[in-house]
């Protein structure tokens, strides 16, 4: 049987701010697993805060939520280190995180984050909060249950990606006007696939911006652009912003 001694030291008041910055992370810690349960989780490679390197919003202060795993293997894939690994994080975690950073933007990547289905709910909660988000998705999995507040930035993969033949295309019916869509085009093959499933789909008409961006090392940028130009195409030409700026060093 355990004795219990009586307590003799001086018994600290809520103005000792250590011991209350202490009773508070503790309080806070137990409602978020209160809160959160043992189920609602997903498997993160990392939450970090970066400038928007792509998309309508390039340039914009953002926190990137990188969720891990990808059923597809693109040959020019730049994440391959998002498909294993990563560790499990409560919602409520990661919304604790984000908030964190005090930014106002928010994008969910991979890997591939449509594959968890919890990405759904933490897009949802992310809104809910009042962030603007955007989600990237690699075109595979169904888009249809993604919160219609989110934008979403769907691929289109070329032929060159080796992933064409996984193209969901009942996806592209549910396109809306604040969504995007995008083409990574290694070669010139591929800039004319994307010609065409721009002309027989009207994408343009459908998502606020079509982006064409070309794989890095493989077609010049220069060749894209001029392409574009001439042809007159109805497209955002754009070069990933964080590889310029930073080589696209993993968490940047
Ligand atoms: S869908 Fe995205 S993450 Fe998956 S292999 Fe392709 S580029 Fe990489």
């Amino acid at each position: 049987m355990l004795e219990c001694t009586p307590f003799r030291g001086s018994i600290p008041t809520l103005n000792d701010s250590a011991l209350f910055r202490a009773v508070i992370r503790i309080h806070h810690h137990i409602r978020i697993r209160r809160r959160s349960g043992a189920t609602v989780e997903l498997r993160i490679t990392e939450i970090f805060h970066s400038l928007q390197g792509e998309a309508r919003s390039v340039g914009r202060p953002t926190v990137f939520v990188r969720l891990t795993g990808c059923p597809q293997r693109c040959v020019w894939c730049d994440t391959e280190y998002a498909f294993q690994g990563g560790q499990k994080w409560s919602l409520d975690d990661i919304l604790e995180t984000v908030d964190g950073y005090g930014a106002g933007y928010v994008t969910v990547t991979g890997g591939e984050p449509l594959a968890q289905p919890n990405c759904l709910p933490l897009l949802t909660l992310l809104c809910d909060r009042g962030y603007e988000v955007s989600l990237e998705t690699g075109g595979a999995m169904d888009i249809a249950a993604v919160d219609e507040r989110v934008s979403v930035v769907m691929d289109l993969k070329a032929p060159g990606s080796g992933e064409q033949h996984n193209n969901r295309l009942e996806n592209i019916p549910l396109l809306r006007p604040n969504h995007q869509v995008k083409f990574v085009l290694a070669d010139r093959r591929d800039y004319d696939w994307a010609r065409f499933m721009l002309d027989q789909h009207q994408l343009a008409r459908r998502v606020s911006d079509v982006l064409f961006s070309p794989v890095q090392g493989q077609l010049a940028p220069t060749d894209l652009a001029d392409w574009i130009v001439r042809d007159r195409l109805p497209v955002r030409f754009q070069i990933q912003l964080h590889k310029l700026l930073w080589n696209d060093a993993q968490g940047r």
